[in-house]
């Protein structure tokens, strides 16, 4: 087992927890990128990768080097990697609308642009929620999509020919407010506003909503309308998670997060970012995924995982094969065992401090912000006398 930190690594990782968790809560602002977003990637992808905090190596290196730590199954499947991709996240502003392309089409891209689309791998993803989280995930079901658009500013978007309201309209739909110039745009928000509540029937807070994301990226921003008007709006709790597949539509609105993914960072996005950032319509629309269809759909369960011996730990289990997350919570005084993975694992401490059995005897303190990289077949005691969460990606 390695502590996964290195150079100023762990002293950032603090400094950024710090920032997410200490009451009062900091503004979410980093200043230092001049953004209201900071993020903290994990794990061995090129463009920002884990150093060991020992001897400042890379953690990729370190791994290509000694194989064993992943163990055969991963191994056999996606070579000496960690095939997974964990990130903090906190924001107060709408990150861009997107999707991430499936397999297949992640290979395309990358062929044709290899600069813009570094991956030729998918990216399918979850996100669980570390303080209120709001988001768009998915699309809402069909029938209430159909509703919204009987409202007279917006009949112009569905295309006359289509006599049922399935899938293949909405993809019309959502490429036609997509490719609305402008001051269309503005105009349809304007109109929409000037309406009574009643008239968007079990959504009323669908005006309010377009004037609060008109005022992040103006009210011109594509993604105002497709967001609030066909996807499902969500407002999640510490633990909650959502799951999005590949080619699933999501926009981030606010909140503090752990993000894990597939070892990927290829996006299409098309709206809540500046115009020269936004990818091509006919590409995102044509890649689009109709699932889920509403927010139930969208959400991931959090079960008991029997990872844990002391049952103090639950899983956040996506339908894919990279990863799984492992989230043990203890109160004061209390311990859990992490049975052995058998595969390779990430693991951040999230809240509070106390202390890790490894094998070897040894003890290592455990603490806000510290992240460690664990090798296949290890068990670990985790022991605490003010309390601790530690939330583990691994794959196996
Ligand atoms: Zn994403």
């Amino acid at each position: 087992m390695v502590q996964n930190a290195g150079k100023s690594w762990n002293r950032r990782v603090q400094a950024l927890l710090r920032g997410i968790f200490s009451p009062p809560p900091a503004p979410r602002y980093n200043e230092r990128t001049n953004s209201p977003l900071y993020k903290m990637w994990m794990g061995t992808y090129p463009s920002n990768p884990s150093y060991l905090l020992s001897t400042g190596e890379q953690l990729g290196d370190y791994i290509k080097k000694n194989p064993q730590f992943v163990g055969k199954s991963v191994l056999d499947r996606f070579g000496p990697e960690i095939p997974f991709l964990p990130k903090i996240l906190s924001f107060s502003k709408a990150l861009p609308l997107q999707i991430h392309p499936d397999l297949k089409l992640a290979e395309r891209l990358h062929k044709e642009d290899p600069k813009k689309y570094g991956d030729n791998n998918h990216k399918p993803e979850i996100a669980v929620a570390l303080s209120k989280f709001e988001l768009f995930a998915g699309w809402k079901p069909l029938k209430d999509i159909q509703a919204l658009f009987k409202l007279k500013p917006l009949e112009q978007f569905v295309p006359n020919s289509r006599t049922t309201f399935d899938d293949e309209t909405l993809r019309k739909v959502c490429m036609s407010l997509l490719s609305a110039p402008p001051t269309e745009v503005s105009t349809t928000i304007k109109e929409l506003q000037s309406l009574p509540e009643s008239q968007f029937g079990s959504e009323p807070y669908i005006p309010g909503l377009l004037d609060r994301l008109s005022k992040q990226y103006t009210d011109t921003d594509n993604g105002n309308l497709v967001a609030a008007l066909l996807m499902n709006y969500l407002t999640l709790g510490p633990g909650d998670s959502v799951f999005v597949p590949a080619d699933g539509i999501h926009a981030y609105l606010e909140g503090d997060i752990v993000e894990c993914m597939a070892r990927s960072d290829n996006v299409i996005n098309t709206g809540f970012c500046p115009v020269a950032q936004r990818d091509s319509v006919e590409l995102f629309g044509q890649a689009l995924t109709f699932v889920p269809h509403d927010a139930q759909g969208a959400l991931l369960p959090r079960r008991k995982s029997d990872k844990g011996v002391q049952g103090r730990t639950d899983v956040y289990a996506p339908p894919i094969s990279e990863f799984s997350v492992l989230v043990t919570t203890l109160g004061a005084g209390e311990t859990e065992t992490h049975k052995a993975i058998l595969g390779p694992s990430l693991l951040i401490v999230t809240k509070g401090c106390g202390e890790m059995k490894v094998p070897g005897d040894r003890t290592v303190e455990v603490k806000e912000g510290f992240v460690f990289f664990v090798g296949q077949g290890v068990a670990l005691d985790f022991g605490t006398e003010k309390g601790l969460a530690v939330y583990r990606a691994y794959a196996e």
